[in-house]
């Protein structure tokens, strides 16, 4: 069966040229990249390249760029460093948003159980955004952290985090201010990013098309972090572990193609309009966010009294895939912690499906994904 993949926000499929590209970079060059042999010196010059193509992508420098083995691995490293920086006689506050990526939120919870830290989450608005005002009225002397997630893996909404920053460190100069710019790359504008109002943000290579299995951190140059990782020291002492090369060079051949090429999710974010104008002429389709509020490439929806799943059979067996939530241990929906944030009902929220596209979906398949809701609405009927 051919498969229609829209469910791009979880994994932008590597192109087979691309996978070629990495391979004729890599197959002549394979030393470690720390090895001082010719092909060690090869490979680190790989490393470094991509280090420079990703730096560019947001105007920082390619030394404020460490590599890690995922964008999870960068935010956990991130928190647990920032949450170890400081010694308070009180315990520490962190701030999160209600819409954070579990590799935020499961770390925070988990730091605050162990008595490292209070967490508190600020609620979204019906838009999508964090609550700003509630947000900066926690930011206090107290208040060493806030981790706000950069684009909305779900939704697709991005927050103002440079006004965030930037007024959140009127409050508090030495706030660490991180942002999760997964969904961020290659799709919002980043180059003013490395100028230094936030402290550190997360990245990954397989949303842009990537490999999986890499990710980094960009950290603002003077700010301190602790290594979660100890070892050869690689990465300049923060991050040790032989790198990724592969997904190295992967992942800078990624970024400087979004850079290079601003519309390459032109085709994506015309099938995403397609798409919504269908499921607005469909009786029961409710799209939670409106495609102005966000990237443009991803639709989160439900159907009206219908089962998420009766969508969900009826795309598996047209072979479309889409993004389903999570279900809790005995396969039951639950609802979806950012939609019930945002002031949905819990009914929706326990019901909705995520249809992403990106660079290689074309208007037609979203004509199909469109006459498979249709056909399931049709089916109730
Ligand atoms: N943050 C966001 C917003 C994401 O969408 C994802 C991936 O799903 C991650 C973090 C984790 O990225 P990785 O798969 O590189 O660990």
């Amino acid at each position: 069966m051919d498969f229609i993949y829209a469910d791009v926000n979880a994994t932008h499929p590597c192109s087979t040229e691309h996978l070629m590209q990495v391979w004729d970079m890599l197959q002549p060059n394979q030393g470690n990249p720390s090895s001082i042999h010719p092909l060690g010196r090869r490979a680190r010059l790989l490393v470094e390249r991509s280090r420079r193509s990703i730096a560019e992508c947001i105007g920082a420098q390619a030394r404020e760029i460490f590599f890690t083995s995922c964008a999870t691995e960068s935010n956990n490293w991130v928190l647990q460093a920032v949450c170890a920086r400081l010694f308070f006689e009180k315990r520490p506050k962190l701030l999160i948003s209600a819409g954070e990526h579990s590799s935020i939120r499961v770390p925070a919870a988990a730091l605050e159980k162990k008595g490292l830290c209070e967490v508190v989450t600020i609620g979204l608005q019906r838009n999508g955004q964090v609550d700003e005002e509630a947000l900066l009225e926690q930011v206090d002397q107290n208040c060493v952290g806030i981790f706000l997630i950069h684009t909305h893996n779900e939704t697709g909404v991005v927050n103002d985090v440079e006004s965030l920053a930037i007024e959140a460190k009127k409050r508090n100069p030495d706030v660490w201010f991180h942002i999760d710019a997964v969904q961020s790359l290659g799709k919002v504008e980043l180059r003013s990013l490395g100028g230094g109002f936030i402290d550190s943000a997360s990245f990954s290579a397989h949303k842009i098309g990537g490999l999986q299995g890499v990710g980094c951190l960009y950290k603002k140059e003077g700010r301190m972090l602790s290594p979660l990782l100890l070892g050869g020291g690689q990465e300049r002492a923060l991050r040790s572990g032989t790198q990724n090369v592969a997904g190295i060079v992967s992942f800078g051949l990624r970024a400087a193609h979004a850079l290079h090429h601003p519309d390459w999710l032109g085709s994506a974010k015309l099938a995403t309009q397609r798409f919504q104008r269908r499921l607005q002429k469909i009786p029961h389709a409710r799209i939670h966010v409106s495609l102005v509020e966000t990237v443009g490439t991803v639709t989160f929806f439900c159907l009206e009294g219908i089962p998420r799943e009766r969508l969900l059979v009826a795309f598996e067996q047209a072979g479309i895939c889409v993004s389903a939530g999570s279900a809790c241990g005995s396969g039951t929906p639950v609802p979806n912690p950012t939609l019930l944030a945002m002031g949905i009902d819990a009914w929706a929220a326990t019901h909705s499906v995520r249809v992403s596209f990106g660079e290689a979906n074309r208007e037609a398949e979203a004509d199909r994904v469109a006459d498979i809701v249709e056909k399931a609405v049709f089916a109730v009927k």
